[in-house]
């Protein structure tokens, strides 16, 4: 057992000593950690195929290639990103000069979850060194294959005085919220980050939780149905549904049946007449969500799909239609190979719906109209809108990411993950004559 409160004091430790200042120090950092993607790529593709049966190259594109993406963005820009902004001085404090300078908060806790366990364990990592912090990581134990797979290479590859990794559950990680750390970046649902946040409180620690939701997709009357079902079908099924900006479901204005048709189409193109023998379909984590998802498949008619299997926790890509609004497959968030399309009649009921309801992590539309576009992003909020391909967004090296209201709170990626692990400090400088 890893003594907690001797490891968060190491690592303060190796904070105080200003080991992590220098930019080089950080760059040699995510160097070690793009390296330690490159050469340890098949311990990390095995685990994410033990834990949830991602295929390869799933796996390689949507988690390791993305942390390298991050690192290389992050690399390229960081003197830019670090460099002192000057702020232009009212009058009345003329002369003298104002300033803004990123400096680091001190020693931070990443808590992961199970459904993309490299990527939103490391991702965050990147921010956090770039930004000159020292961290203790703790993945999911849902995934333990991978978690055990981190806890294995992290420590070879980078300074073990500034990043440490706990294994375990919620003992470990409910330990590790007692200590006093600088920031919390938990992903995870809403119920945990609740925890979380009244943990954090008491020392008065940010945070910043990256929750899940129902992601809508609003499908307008003039666009052509093959290609929503093209994009939809990839974005929904992807990991087999368990992504937090997943389409959770269609509201389709007037006619959902030509859509019917061509994800029907899409999902055998795609996926072939049986998709449990597709190299490109994904496992359900574990048998409780199995069952779950299971019991949901009974909120609607089975336009495709529908058929499970247990023993290997497989539930087919499905699509549901005849959806009920107060039907358990809409009362709670899928994170499954589910997608249950409801019809409304109108541009206003599907905008009146998403208001009804929390606000989502993303909102993806398919239209053509710039009016469209316009009244959704004036009428709703989430925390991100996506028109037209959903989920890449997420890829947008210069975009935020992160909800608002029950989607969560903060946002990383790129230069915000910098803001995000800096205390940005206000400098006013006046001349002493
Ligand atoms: P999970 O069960 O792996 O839990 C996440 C973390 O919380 C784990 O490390 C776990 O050990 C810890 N934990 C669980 N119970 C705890 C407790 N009582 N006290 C302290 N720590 C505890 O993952 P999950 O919550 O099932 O993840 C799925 C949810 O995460 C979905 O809602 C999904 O949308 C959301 N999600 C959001 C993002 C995002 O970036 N916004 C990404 C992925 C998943």
């Amino acid at each position: 057992m890893t003594d907690i409160p001797q490891l968060v004091t190491g690592l303060r430790k190796t904070f105080d000593s200003r080991l992590t200042r220098p930019i080089d120090w950080r760059r040699a950092q995510l160097g070690a950690l793009k390296t330690m993607l490159l050469e340890q790529d098949k311990d990390f593709v095995g685990a994410l195929y033990a834990d949830l049966g991602k295929p390869a190259d799933e796996a390689r594109g949507t988690e390791l290639q993305f942390v390298i993406n991050e690192i290389d963005h992050t690399l390229e820009h960081l003197d830019a990103w670090l460099a002192p902004e000057p702020a232009p001085l009212p009058e009345k404090l003329q002369p003298g000069t104002a300033q803004v300078i990123r400096e680091p908060l001190g020693v931070a806790l990443v808590v992961g979850p199970w459904n993309y366990p490299l990527h939103l364990a490391l991702a965050p990592l990147v921010g956090i060194l770039a930004a000159g912090n020292v961290a203790v990581i703790k993945p999911s134990e849902l995934s333990p294959t991978v978690s055990a797979a981190i806890a294995r290479h992290v420590p070879e590859y980078l300074d073990p005085s500034a990043v440490a990794v706990v294994e375990g559950g919620i003992p470990e990680t409910t330990e590790l919220l007692e200590q006093h750390f600088d920031h919390i970046f938990y992903t995870g649902n809403g119920q945990v980050g609740r925890i979380v946040m009244t943990a954090a409180a008491k020392h008065l620690t940010p945070v910043a939780l990256e929750l899940g939701g129902k992601s809508p997709v609003i499908v307008d009357t003039d666009v052509d149905p093959v290609l929503v079902a093209t994009r939809l079908v990839r974005a929904k099924y992807l990991n087999a549904g368990q992504t937090c900006v997943a389409p959770d479901y269609v509201l389709a204005i007037g006619d959902s049946g030509p859509l019917e048709a061509a994800l029907t189409d899409e999902v055998r193109r795609k996926f072939g007449a049986d998709p449990s023998t597709s190299p490109e379909y994904g496992r359900i984590v574990n048998e409780r969500h199995f069952d779950r998802l299971r019991g949901l498949l009974a909120s609607g008619r089975v336009v495709v799909g529908g058929e499970t299997d247990k023993a290997s926790k497989y539930i087919a890509p499905t699509v549901l239609t005849e959806v009920a609004p107060d039907s358990a497959v809409m009362g709670q968030e899928i994170f499954g190979p589910i997608l249950p399309i409801l019809t409304v009649p109108s541009l206003d009921a599907a905008l009146a719906f998403i208001r009804d309801r929390d606000k989502p992590l993303a909102l993806y539309a398919f239209t053509d109209s710039d009016d469209t576009k316009h009244r959704i992003l004036d009428e709703t909020t989430s925390g991100a809108v996506g028109f037209g391909h959903p989920v890449v967004h997420l890829t947008a090296t210069d975009l935020p990411f992160g909800g608002v209201g029950e989607s969560g709170m903060g946002r990383y990626h790129g230069k915000y993950s910098i803001d995000t692990f800096s205390h940005l400090k206000a400098v006013l400088d006046r001349p002493l004559d």
